[in-house]
């Protein structure tokens, strides 16, 4: 049944109710009456009126205010105000109150069904522009989703092509050593430096493949690892001490910085490790021997924040925007000869993103780089704070 050709009149006037039945029953209409306004809105509430036609004056309530009422039952019932008094102001009440057409006592059966007639008409377009607008939205939906997943192709070729040369590259260099050995294009004292140039190209290949490895287990973890409370400083101070004899290698000054009373964070400590390592290596790695390295923690808004801050070389300005791709490295870091695999601000960038957190860089070439994170403090009350101290070495 058509719900559009099922009209209720609510009207306390039963002659008025029989007469507008008598009407519109030969023209296919069904048609069911209520005698006041809170029978009738029980009827709209069962359902299946497409238009009702309202008395204005009613012992419980008005029809014009009874009209938000309806709407909020159903928006796209076509409510027709019928009334003996009518009065410009009532008609723009009613309209205001969203009457679709307003029908003054006597009414001929011709104005009766050109008005009910009209209203169904005008509701149908509605609902067609409706779903058209519906559709319309969906169209536009599945054509997003489909840049969205061709651009995703896009960035997995590009990935694997970028990977496949990264992976060849070492590879290459430790074959054309071995085979210049093996022609014996090289002297006996040749030999030993093309063998260290060998291991340390083999440790490269490590390390890429390592990186791919944490990258893909990232991936398969998702957005939230193992929740667990971890103490930022605790791991900072253990990743600080691994790395020590390096920094002291290169003569570097260690700086370490953590305000008091930090409160945990959830997350899994062995990426949260991973995070102050690939960062604070970075900066070890990128600083000039007599530089300093320094590494923070503390509390801002509600959200833990760290930061490493080197003296070293700096990220050109143009380039700061890759840094955060797969396999970018700049070009001062190249020219420098500076061994990297390009992965491990792409494996914190994924760490940080999945705790919740942010993270940005301040660079400027030659003077030294900052990143800083931020990581966001457990919904929950409770997680029992630590008692760090600030600590200083000089390697
Ligand atoms: P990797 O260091 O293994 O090359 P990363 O993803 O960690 O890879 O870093 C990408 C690039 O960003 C590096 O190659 C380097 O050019 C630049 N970079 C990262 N950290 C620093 C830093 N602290 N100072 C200067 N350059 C940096």
């Amino acid at each position: 049944m058509n719900p559009q050709l099922n009209v209720l009149v609510i009207d306390d006037e039963s002659n008025i109710c029989e007469g507008i039945k008598r009407a519109l029953r030969p023209h296919g209409f069904i048609v069911d009456s209520a005698a006041s306004g809170q029978a009738g809105l029980q009827k709209i509430q069962a359902g299946g009126f497409g238009l009702v036609l309202l008395d204005v004056m009613m012992p419980d309530i008005s029809g014009i205010d009874l009209i938000p009422a309806i709407h909020q039952i159903d928006p796209d019932v076509i409510c027709i105000i019928i009334t003996g008094y009518a009065t410009v102001e009532l008609a723009i009440r009613a309209i205001k109150q969203g009457a679709y057409h307003f029908l003054t006592k006597p009414f001929s059966v011709d104005e009766l069904t050109l008005a009910v007639n009209q209203g169904i008409e005008h509701q149908r377009l509605s609902l067609e522009s409706k779903r058209l607008q519906a559709a319309e939205a969906e169209a536009r939906r599945l054509a997003d989703e489909k840049t969205r997943l061709e651009e995703l192709d896009k960035a997995k070729k590009l990935f694997f092509r970028l990977m496949t040369h990264e992976l060849q590259a070492p590879l290459a260099a430790i074959q054309s050593y071995l085979q210049l050995m093996q022609e014996e294009y090289l002297t006996p004292e040749q030999h030993k430096d093309a063998l260290q140039k060998c291991i340390v190209r083999l440790d490269e290949e490590k390390k890429l493949i390592g990186d791919l490895m944490e990258l893909g287990r990232l991936q398969a973890i998702g957005p939230v690892p193992e929740l667990a409370p971890v103490w930022l400083d605790e791991i900072l101070r253990g990743v600080v001490d691994e790395l020590t004899s390096q920094a002291g290698q290169k003569n570097l000054h260690i700086i370490v910085e953590i305000q008091e009373q930090l409160p945990a964070v959830n997350g899994s400590p062995k990426l949260f490790k991973s995070l102050w390592e690939n960062l604070l290596g970075n900066a070890i790695k990128y600083t000039l021997p007599g530089g300093t390295v320094t590494a923070s923690l503390r509390m801002e808004n509600d959200q833990v924040v760290g930061q490493v801050q080197d003296t070293g070389i700096g990220i050109p300005a143009e380039e700061q925007g890759r840094l955060f791709s797969e396999f970018f490295r700049a070009r001062n870091a190249k020219a420098l000869g500076l061994r990297g695999t390009g992965l491990g601000l792409v494996i914190v960038k994924r760490i940080v993103d999945g705790a919740g957190g942010t993270i940005r860089v301040e660079s400027e070439e030659g003077q030294g780089t900052r990143f800083t994170f931020t990581l966001p403090l457990p919904a929950s009350e409770g997680t029992p704070p630590v008692n760090p101290q600030s600590i200083e070495t000089q390697p």
